[in-house]
């Protein structure tokens, strides 16, 4: 294990201790291997200094710290990144984990969200008032990655993207900063963090535009994996309205009360249905859903919506090794199809799961330019996710999601969402962004020259 010893300016620590209302944890501190720790097991890494923020001053004094020092900065919000760039080895770590404050106001539809809140944070709050948002499908990712990354969930057909949804940010720039950016002032920052990730500084807050959804009908549906069901399933989208998120799962059976047993651990395909519309149609939506194929376990109610985003989180638990890949199809061809049965009958385990997100309706309404999120042209976002619960076959679990994207490779757009890519994939960032890399580049110069912010699918400056 390779140990760091930092070399800091001790004037300058002095005044980071000063500055800081939060926690400063280091190496030696009772609760460095916790502070240290993030979500995926594969990254053990050990930062020189931990910072748990509790609000703006603290990040600007962090930002500020890490700068002058040289040092490398990783900045942590819900912990969820898969290439593990909430941590780093002999850097800062600014953890935002503290910062979980959230005021709605029903009158303007309107949430404020710190930095550091996660979906579940999100959810139970906007619930109170028949209110939501679109956020992830498991209720422990972190906002701050999500959003500034672009942002799918259920609610994406209706509501378009996270980031869509983003009337305005509080943000901390490299230059130790504080703006507010908005649609009229900083707006070419807005702009940025619309899908530009967390390159263009730390967002201590985000303000959401809401919707009225409360309950809603949902669950899964898991029929055998078979290239027929996945055609019909894809027909149903392509006619359903935007009232309906319905995310195709490709994996393994998953040991749940209402899969019948001689399913558990076997390939199967699902899809995870969130019908937001009049509870008049449920009838009509469970009608749909039994013509995709024969069903072989449903589990689909009436529900808060919030809880739909919790229905997986105990199959993805933090300590988990993952190694993950992306891409963009544009319809589902049948080669697509083709790939999702080869690979989707290797997956390696229960909790390796691949899941084809639908981004047409509302995120097809935004054009390719308005944010920096530009794959508007995409009907699919697929998340390939190889995940162990031990070190042990990693390899074999790489080949295997390197394997699966090189077969949907022909079938895919190019690029890949930088949310569901992984570190090996730094060489897709200009893809990604098509149109819109030069701009983003340009003001990535203008913000952050010395790349302060560089611990994330970098756009160099
Ligand atoms: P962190 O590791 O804390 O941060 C990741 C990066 O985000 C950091 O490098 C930093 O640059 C940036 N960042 C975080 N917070 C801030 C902030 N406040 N200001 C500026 N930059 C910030 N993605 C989807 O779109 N939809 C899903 O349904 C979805 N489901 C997922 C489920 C699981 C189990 C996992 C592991 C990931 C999922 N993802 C999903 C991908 C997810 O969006 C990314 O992993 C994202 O980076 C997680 O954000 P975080 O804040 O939790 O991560």
């Amino acid at each position: 294990m390779t140990t760091y010893t930092p070399t800091f300016d001790h004037q300058l620590l002095e005044r980071l201790r000063g500055a800081v209302r939060g926690e400063i944890v280091e190496p030696g501190d009772p609760g460095y291997d916790e502070a240290r720790k993030v979500y995926n097991a594969m990254h053990d890494r050990r930062p020189a200094i931990i910072v748990r923020a509790v609000d703006a001053g603290d990040v600007i004094a962090t930002v500020d710290f890490a700068r002058d020092q040289g040092l490398a900065l990783a900045v942590r919000g819900g912990s969820h990144s898969v290439p593990g760039y909430g941590t780093c080895d002999g850097g800062v770590v600014l953890d935002l984990g503290l910062m979980r404050g959230i005021r709605v106001d029903p009158e303007t539809r309107t949430a404020w969200v710190e930095g550091g809140c996660t979906w579940a944070d999100v959810n139970h709050a906007t619930y109170a008032f028949g209110l939501a948002t679109t956020g992830g499908m498991v209720s422990t990712t972190g906002v701050g990655g999500l959003t500034t990354g672009g942002g799918m969930g259920y609610l994406v057909r209706r509501c378009g993207l996270a980031c869509d949804n983003l009337a305005s940010v509080d943000l901390v720039t490299a230059d130790g900063h504080f703006v507010t950016c908005t649609a009229e002032h900083n707006s070419d920052l807005l702009w940025a963090v619309r899908g530009g990730g967390g390159n263009f500084g730390v967002v201590t807050s985000f303000a959401f535009r809401l919707h009225p959804v409360a309950d809603i009908l949902g669950g899964p549906t898991f029929f055998p994996l078979d290239s027929d069901v996945i055609r019909r399933y894809r027909d149903m989208v392509g006619e359903a309205d935007d009232d309906l998120g319905a995310l195709l799962v490709v994996g393994l059976g998953p040991p749940v009360p209402f899969l019948p047993e001689r399913w558990h651990g076997r390939p199967l395909c699902g899809v995870i249905a969130c019908w937001t519309g009049s509870q008049d149609e449920d009838d009509r939506i469970r009608g749909r859903l039994a013509a995709v194929g024969p069903v072989l376990g449903q589990y689909l109610e009436r529900i808060p919506y919030p809880v739909i985003n919790t229905l997986f989180d105990d199959l993805v638990p933090p300590g988990l090794y993952h190694y993950w890949k992306g891409t963009f199809t544009q319809g589902l061809s049948d080669g697509a199809i083709e790939a999702c049965v080869e690979y989707g009958a290797a997956t390696p385990s229960i909790q390796s799961v691949t899941v084809g997100i639908p981004l047409d309706g509302a995120c097809h309404r935004v054009g390719p330019e308005e944010t920096a999120f530009s794959y508007r042209d995409a009907d699919y976002s697929f998340a390939l996710s190889g995940t162990l619960t031990t070190r042990a076959d990693c390899e074999a679990q790489k080949d295997w999601v390197r394997g699966f994207h090189q077969a949907l490779e022909p079938h895919s757009m190019g690029g890949g969402y930088v949310n569901f890519i992984d570190h090996d994939d730094q060489n897709r960032v200009q893809a990604n962004y098509r149109a819109n890399y030069a701009r983003l580049r340009d003001l990535k110069r203008r913000y952050d020259p010395g790349n302060l912010f560089r611990l994330n699918h970098n756009i160099a400056p």
